[in-house]
């Protein structure tokens, strides 16, 4: 850690605080005696997403944004509470520290939080994600969301 005020190379750490913005340093120089503060961050990355086919891409919120307001249309869902849906799954994928995550896992995630914020938008969603392709699979599906309801 170079010194801001004399550019040595040499310092000694005097105080280690965590904070929101990460891992929080308060240092003095062995030099010039100079005492300066530093912020460490732990990078985390968001794993490719690898889809059904077995391609790879990047994850792309704003597709997954999209697909929601979709669902979403005309429903009590505010945008921040999607910008806010969508930070958790990016969030969880991170935390997982994988290299690559199947779509499925991603697709999981959102369709969970959605069910706990608007019912209605989740059947919505999945009708597409889940792909029920006929009544009798979304009424079997409202059903189980009623009964986990009740
Ligand atoms: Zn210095």
């Amino acid at each position: 850690m170079k010194c801001p005020y004399c550019g040595h190379t040499r310092t000694r750490v005097i105080d280690t605080t965590r904070s929101a913005q990460g891992v929080r340093r308060r240092r003095v120089c062995k030099a010039c005696e100079r005492r300066f503060s530093t912020i460490e961050r732990a990078i985390l990355t968001t794993p490719l997403v690898v889809k059904r086919d077995g391609r790879r891409e990047e994850f792309e919120r704003e597709k997954l944004l999209s697909g929601l307001r979709t669902a979403c249309a005309r429903r009590p869902v505010s945008a921040d509470d999607l910008e806010r849906l969508v930070d958790r799954v990016e969030a969880h994928i991170r935390q997982m520290g994988k290299a690559e995550i199947p779509s499925r896992v991603i697709g999981d995630l959102t369709i969970e939080e959605l069910k706990a914020l608007d019912p209605v938008s989740y059947i919505r969603y999945a009708i597409v994600y889940l792909g029920l392709e006929d009544l009798e699979a979304v009424r079997a599906e409202i059903d189980r969301l009623l009964g986990e309801r009740e």
